[in-house]
């Protein structure tokens, strides 16, 4: 199992102008190998000639036209032609349906505008100790945290995003042993007002970071928007809308990943709908808030974490009507609003919290998924045996019918 470990970097100005030089060497590199392959292409159309002999011509060639990439580590221009080569990949493998997801575009060149520039290097090549990691032709470079994993050093990108530079580094990690989960089962609601509502009543807060900040951006906009393009007063500003920009992603991202490890340790089997971000996004009242709450990486990191720590991830179809049924007597309330906080069945009566009775759908709906619709009934009947209403009490009412009678007999 590969596991990656992002650590900040504490370059020095002679190591951050390295990290500048390699990042638009690889930037370079990508640019005209993916020139190099269309042209090829276009003159001798049907004939192969993959990345690895756009490659073979590159390295024919850089000693006489290209003789600055040899100032920065070999790696880096052989990892600008894995990721184009894996790019081209991605595409095609997209194209004719053999990948997961939304359709991928074709490969765009690399802007020297983009944020985040980064370059790639290769695993034999890479050392660290304690807190230094040691990049060819340039030496050892101070690490903010220790490495977390002990393995083999598989690769590692150095990147960066908004004056700070990170590496990830790539680990060949043994499979964890199957831990105990403290519980079996629970259903997730992922929403706005609350990033995340459990089904035994556990909530996450949504700290909004984005539309905390939203007043200071729009005054830093607009300063930046006043000044001379170009002027060292513009530069200024813009540098300080970057670290402001780089503090939202970080602490959403911090946010996050503590409580998806949280939740993939404590719960064996975690339900959760399958959202559509990007395509909720497009809905314009809601773009801003969606996308403080990242339903995607919520998903993305359930999903990989659950695979770390073991258990499962059970994804309910996202027609599943969660908000609109009641969680006691399966009945679908068609009415009920976006913005209906709570409501009540008209059919049992019983008065749900919209996030609470979605979770608690959920847990029912990946019990049913799973073959465990019995179970519940099970626990519902103990549980009730103990003066204790369960959260999540909810059963088919066949099913609470034919337990009952079992038991009369
Ligand atoms: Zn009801």
């Amino acid at each position: 199992m590969i596991r990656a470990h992002k650590v900040r970097l504490n370059p020095t100005p002679e190591q951050e102008a390295y990290f500048r030089r390699a990042s638009g060497t690889a930037r370079f590199v990508y640019n005209w190998g993916l020139a190099e392959w269309k042209r090829h292409k276009a003159a001798h159309p049907g004939e192969k000639h993959g990345v690895m002999a756009v490659k073979k011509d590159f390295n024919a060639l850089k000693g006489e036209q290209f003789p600055w990439v040899y100032a920065v580590a070999k790696d880096v221009a052989e990892g600008a032609f894995q990721n184009l080569g894996k790019a081209l990949e991605n595409y095609y493998a997209s194209n004719n349906g053999k990948r997961q997801g939304a359709k991928m575009g074709f490969p765009h060149f690399k802007s020297k505008k983009n944020k985040r520039q980064s370059f790639r290097l290769n695993n034999d090549k890479i050392q660290v100790e304690g807190h230094n990691f040691r990049v060819p032709k340039l030496g050892w470079v101070n690490m903010a945290e220790e490495l977390r994993f002990d393995g083999k050093i598989m690769g590692a990108v150095v990147s960066q995003t908004a004056e700070r530079w990170h590496v990830s580094i790539s680990v060949e990690v043994e499979p964890p042993t199957p831990m105990e989960f403290p519980k079996e089962f629970v259903g997730g609601d992922i929403g706005i007002k609350e990033l995340l509502v459990l089904s035994d009543g556990k909530r996450y807060e949504n700290q909004a970071p984005l539309r905390h900040e939203l007043k200071h951006l729009k005054f830093l906009n607009r300063q930046l928007s006043r000044r001379k393009v170009g002027s060292e007063r513009w530069y200024k500003a813009k540098r300080q809308l970057e670290v402001i920009h780089g503090r939202i992603v970080n602490r959403r991202a911090d946010h996050i990943h503590k409580m998806t490890t949280d939740v993939a340790r404590t719960y064996r089997i975690i339900g959760m709908e399958d959202l559509f971000p990007k395509g909720m996004i497009r809905n314009r009242h809601l773009a801003l808030s969606l996308s403080d709450a990242a339903f995607g990486e919520i998903k993305r990191q359930m999903l990989y974490k659950k695979e770390w720590f073991g258990g499962q991830v059970v994804l309910v179809d996202r027609f599943f009507p969660s908000s609109r049924r009641c969680s006691v007597c399966g009945h679908v309330n068609a009415e009920i609003k976006l913005d209906e906080r709570e409501w009540t069945c008209a059919n049992c009566g019983t008065h749900h919290l919209r996030d609470d009775n979605a979770a608690c759908n959920i847990e029912q709906e990946i019990k049913r998924i799973l073959g465990f619709t019995p179970v519940v009934a099970t626990s519902g009947i103990k549980a009730r045996g103990r003066g204790v209403r369960p959260r999540c009490a909810a059963v088919p009412v066949e099913a609470r019918i034919s337990k009952r009678s079992l038991l009369s007999t």
